[in-house]
């Protein structure tokens, strides 16, 4: 029997799921005790198909392009978080049902409810809304709201809505309770009023050590750590730019509303990059080898109008015609794409999106999201950011600790700079114990801070300045400081670098793997088939012996030990039922290959090849279908792998 998969299959979320419940990819965490939301176990098949995503991503990121992998603790102390800004804007806004106590997050529940009213107002003018645009409309978040009221909308109404959509994930708090209230948004359920939004800062707090003194959170994010080593990865890599870190492991946000199974929940493995370029020259030196391959991109000015149209152009056209910003940032969408087509991705189900300007952080020079479409819609799976030298800065400034890069010249330049003098020998017995402090205000300004000084000294021969930690004004004179512009040769060039980063959520990017390759047989419905590339298929094959017969017993164990040892990952399903059922067991694991030992095998030792989308089989000795095995797992095709064994007909029964 061959069953090819169908191209246009309709895609039934309920199937997917009960096979990810039955074979335990994952499921949720204390489970019985009731579960919480947000948090997730993974189970033996989950764990494998994860450990070799992470497996790919290493060899493809860290490997392919020579990275300095770190591993950085989760804990991470207030004043981390604080300098970066997580403390103070790392927040999602919510609201509450005034009567109920019902949370919602603010932007969520703004997008739903606009979007259901313009389907009603679709409806009520008898326009059916085509799949494609209720992808568009992120449909994923639909949910909530429970039925859609066929109601017609003014047209500069239907504008008005349109346009916050497109903004929806750039508006402030108070923005949106603006909106909020302009638009007599409600608890969709209950009709119930709601509370103005208010910020939930999603990072868990935590106190490190017994005394409860030093505050601390669990990381949003694996960044950080990356930022804070950065002068030692800089020696690791014999002081040479550019560079990238990289690092895998956990973050923890505290979503205010997990949904959408491991789309949105609140513990998550990330695997992140940064990569470290000087702020002058971002061009990559690897560009040509991705310049050619042609993305699905989505750019902010067709956001901004509104709409969703992708252009479908090549990343040397992107990045020449300064849609992306620069080399390194296109040269990282490339290699972002590649990747997730490694593992298993659809490209129709891959697009590029731009960040908005009310978007983007503030110093962030360009960024752009990897989507992923899957019947929740359509999820960012890999964040690629310009983050110019924002963090490097902040933690610099913050630790007076240089994290820059010292360049030595090959000609000397001339650069004209503000310098501070202080006549410390007065200011010991002028500001006594607040001295030091004083000093290291002036020389911790930056240059546009000294030219101000500078200004108010030449006017009033003294300068009045707020410092850390010293009660009041303090007032300095002219003749304790002197601030002026000199001219000086350098030898040496010192830069901070900007930092280009990747940052991947693996759970998200598994989840949609595990759609994009689940289909049903269209003989048998029941028969799901997870069709993942062998690379990163849990297990790569099962071996199954025709009966219980015991003659097969030592032929089996000695096979199972041969791929193992190969570093094939293998099983055996000895169990009495039909062989038919045994692969159709597995095909829903995602196993890529069966043999069947039978008692042909007894005789001459050959053994059964089946391919598990196709169920397709050949035949030919251990040593030639081992080899074939060892080639199609490297990404070797069936038909390649498989060339001059036997085709073979037979033996799979249900
Ligand atoms: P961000 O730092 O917000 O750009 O997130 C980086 C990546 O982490 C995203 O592209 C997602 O893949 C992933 N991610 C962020 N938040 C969550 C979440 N609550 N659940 C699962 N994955 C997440």
């Amino acid at each position: 029997m061959t069953s090819v998969r169908p191209a246009n299959q309709d895609f039934s979320r309920e199937a997917i799921e009960a096979v990810l419940k039955r074979r335990f990819f994952y499921g949720p965490a204390f489970d019985i005790y009731g579960g919480v939301s947000g948090l997730y176990d993974y189970g033996p098949p989950g764990c494998a198909l994860q450990a070799n995503i992470v497996e790919t991503w290493r060899k493809h990121f860290v490997l392919e392009e020579d990275m300095q992998e770190v591993d950085t603790t989760m804990l991470t102390p207030y004043e981390v978080l604080k300098t970066s800004g997580h403390v103070d804007k790392f927040s999602d806004y919510m609201c509450r049902d005034l009567a109920t106590g019902e949370i919602f997050r603010a932007d969520h529940l703004v997008e739903e409810v606009l979007e259901s009213r313009l389907k009603g107002n679709l409806e009520a003018r008898g326009q059916a809304v085509t799949p494609v645009e209720e992808d568009d409309q992120k449909k994923k978040r639909k949910k909530k709201v429970k039925e859609i009221k066929a109601v017609k909308l003014e047209d500069d109404v239907v504008d008005e809505y349109e346009t916050i959509l497109a903004k929806i994930d750039g508006y402030s708090g108070e923005e949106l309770g603006e909106i909020i209230e302009k638009y007599s948004i409600v608890n969709p359920t209950t009709g119930g009023p709601l509370a103005p939004p208010v910020a939930f800062n999603l990072m868990f707090e935590t106190a490190i050590g017994p005394s409860g003194q030093l505050k601390g959170y669990l990381r949003p994010e694996t960044a950080q750590g990356q930022f804070l080593n950065f002068s030692k990865l800089l020696e690791c890599n014999n002081l040479k730019m550019p560079f990238a870190s990289a690092s895998i492991g956990k973050s923890f946000r505290n979503e205010i509303s997990p949904r959408s199974g491991l789309l949105r929940v609140r513990e998550f493995l990330m695997a992140e990059i940064e990569h470290f370029v000087d702020p002058n020259n971002k061009n990559h030196p690897r560009f040509k080898t991705v310049q050619d391959l042609k993305l699905k991109f989505l750019p902010k000015d067709v956001q901004a109008a509104g709409k969703t149209d992708i252009s479908e152009i090549t990343i040397g056209e992107a990045v020449a015609s300064g849609m992306v910003d620069n080399e390194t940032l296109g040269y990282f969408l490339g290699r972002i794409y590649l990747f997730l087509l490694k593992i298993g991705v659809n490209p129709e189900r891959l697009r590029f999106r731009q960040h908005m300007a009310n978007e983007m952080a503030h110093y962030a020079a360009d960024c752009w999201d990897a989507e992923l479409h899957s019947s929740y819609g359509w999820i960012e799976c890999v964040g690629c950011a310009d983050r110019s030298a924002y963090d490097l800065s902040v933690h610099a400034a913050r630790t007076k600790e240089k994290l820059v890069v010292r360049e030595t010249l090959e000609e000397p330049i001339v650069v004209e700079a503000f310098e501070v003098e202080l006549d410390k020998k007065k200011f010991g017995p002028k500001f006594r114990k607040d001295a030091p402090k004083i000093e290291n205000f002036f020389v911790t300004r930056n240059q546009c801070e000294l030219e101000d000084l500078a200004a108010s000294l030449a006017k009033d021969l003294k300068v009045t300045v707020k410092v850390d930690g010293v009660e009041g004004d303090v007032e300095v004179e002219g003749s304790l400081v002197s601030i002026e512009k000199k001219t000086r040769k350098e030898h040496v060039r010192e830069y901070t670098p900007n930092v280009i980063e990747p940052s991947f959520g693996i759970g998200r990017i598994l989840y949609c793997v595990l759609e994009h390759n689940f289909w049903t047989r269209p003989e048998d419905a029941a028969r799901g088939v997870l069709s993942f590339p062998p690379l990163v298929a849990p297990s790569k094959v099962l071996v199954v012996p025709l009966s219980n017969n015991e003659q097969f017993e030592p032929i089996t164990q000695e096979l199972i030990i041969d791929l193992r040892a190969l570093g094939v990952p293998s099983k055996v399903d000895d169990s009495s039922v039909s062989i038919g059922k045994r692969y159709s067991r597995n095909d829903e694991m995602g196993t890529p290959f069966g043999v069947t030992i039978d008692f042909q095998t007894v005789k001459d030792g050959s053994i059964t090849l089946r391919e598990r989308d196709s169920t397709q089989q050949v035949r030919g000795s251990k040593a030639e279908i081992i080899a074939a095995i060892q080639k199609m797992i490297k990404g070797v095709s069936w038909e390649e792998g498989t060339k001059g064994l036997a085709a073979f007909v037979g033996q799979e029964q249900d």
